[in-house]
């Protein structure tokens, strides 16, 4: 019996290897990575280039403490970051997750705001459904009670609005009207909290786990963008799950030309091949908050220069071979296979996601929205059936009268026309 206590309501099988968008358990029995794990394996497994860099850089070091050293695979890395970040976007603090990057966006912010004496502000609000992270700080403004309610007691609780489900709320979510109405439970909510204690607001530009890749409505991420300006809110994009081209733009907030003041980024940022992230941060924010001090924050592995070596090679793989546009290509053959398959199932309510962050919702009834009843465990069987049959999706039930069983089907950004067939 294995000693390892990680939750898995079916045990799961031994992994042998990985290649591409395969995987072999010991047993030799083939899976099509479906959701490169939990969105994670953007370019694929065993890549050649990034286990070459990655073995290179082994030879020469595999940790420089960062207050000891500096490194040239972290000074790297933090060049081609910036170089594909929004202007004026160009200072960076690597991580090794994205609870990581998360939990440092909101400490860096706090002590911005303490530069520029505003100690009041201290709420971040977020959104419901929504995840940012399992370590309290991001737990705390994380919106998923399933997840975070044993630990309300530890944590300063947060303000939260409505993630915009057009789709449950019968609404076009092409109408510029539906993206304002959303959008406007921002300002409704700071106001109903006192603007001046309002230190900002975070968002997925596009949903992940919590939402099953819910596309914002039109007009919603710029209104959102005014609102922040208007009552001096900083603006966090959690592209944790979005950066890295998986959404056919390198950055999910890409798609509405949005420029926020942080950027929480892992996942696909160290494709899986190491434990990486990264904060990003407007200039003169971390230069007001090195002028005051420093930033009171930090981890051990922090810019370790294995990982940084692997994420440089991992984003120069993403742009030698066309990744990002193969994913918007991709993303939208592979939509247009589950809008198919939602002509034949009734109980498929409902398609959703951009490049290849793609969901499916199931419903009892897709007319009036009803959830699957909980007890039929939608979420874990399909993903039981798929796995038999050699395919690895990733679901999660939102419950509370919201959301049913979602299904997000993300394959590595390389997958090909043939294996999208194989997968649908
Ligand atoms: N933020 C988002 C949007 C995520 O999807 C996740 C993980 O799923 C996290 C933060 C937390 O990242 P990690 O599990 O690497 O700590």
């Amino acid at each position: 019996m294995s000693k390892l206590f990680y939750q898995t309501k079916s045990p799961r099988p031994m992994l042998d290897r990985a290649d591409g968008i395969y995987m072999w358990d010991t047993s030799g029995k083939r899976y099509i990575d479906g959701s490169s794990g939990a969105m994670v394996s953007n370019i694929g497994h065993g890549n050649p280039a990034v286990l070459s860099a990655m073995q290179a850089q082994m030879a020469q070091s595999t940790f420089g403490y960062r207050l000891h050293f500096q490194t040239e695979p972290s000074e790297a890395l933090a060049e081609k970051i910036t170089s594909l970040t929004p202007e004026g976007l160009d200072r960076v603090f690597f991580v090794s997750g994205g609870s990581e990057a998360v939990e440092s966006a909101l400490k860096f912010a706090r002590q911005y705001a303490l530069t520029q004496g505003e100690a009041q502000r201290f709420k971040v609000i977020s959104r419901y459904p929504s995840y940012h992270g399992a370590t309290l700080g991001a737990l705390a403004i994380t919106g998923y009670a399933p997840m975070t309610a044993p630990f309300d007691p530890m944590m300063q609780a947060m303000p939260k609005i409505p993630a915009p489900r057009a789709y449950l709320d019968g609404l076009d979510i092409d109408d510029p009207a539906t993206g304002r109405h959303y959008a406007d439970m921002l300002e409704a909510k700071i106001l109903e909290e006192g603007p001046d204690t309002i230190l900002a607001f975070i968002v997925e530009p596009i949903g992940g786990a919590s939402t099953g890749a819910l596309v914002p409505p039109a007009g919603y991420m710029q209104r959102i963008r005014e609102i922040c300006d208007q009552y001096g809110v900083l603006l966090m994009h959690d592209e944790v799950m979005t950066g890295g081209g998986r959404t056919g733009r390198f950055f999910g907030a890409e798609h509405w030309d949005v420029t926020p003041d942080i950027i929480a980024l892992s996942k696909g940022f160290g494709a899986g091949y190491v434990p990486l992230g990264a904060m990003i941060a407007r200039t003169d924010m971390v230069e007001a908050v090195l002028g005051a001090g420093g930033f009171i924050h930090g981890y051990t592995y922090a810019g370790n220069p294995l990982a940084c070596a692997a994420g440089l090679a991992v984003l120069n793989e993403i742009e030698a071979n066309g990744l990002t546009q193969n994913a918007a290509q991709m993303g939208d053959a592979l939509h247009a296979r589950l809008q198919s398959l939602m002509q034949r199932y009734p109980l498929i309510g409902d398609v959703r996601g951009k490049g290849l962050l793609l969901a499916f919702e199931l419903m009892a009834d897709r007319g009036t929205k009803e959830p699957l009843p909980a007890e039929f465990n939608a979420h874990s069987r399909l993903v039981d059936i798929a796995y038999e049959n050699g395919l690895i999706i990733y679901s999660r039930r939102t419950r509370g009268g919201i959301s049913g069983d979602h299904f997000l089907v993300c394959p590595p950004m390389i997958v090909t026309e043939a294996q999208l067939d194989e997968i649908a």
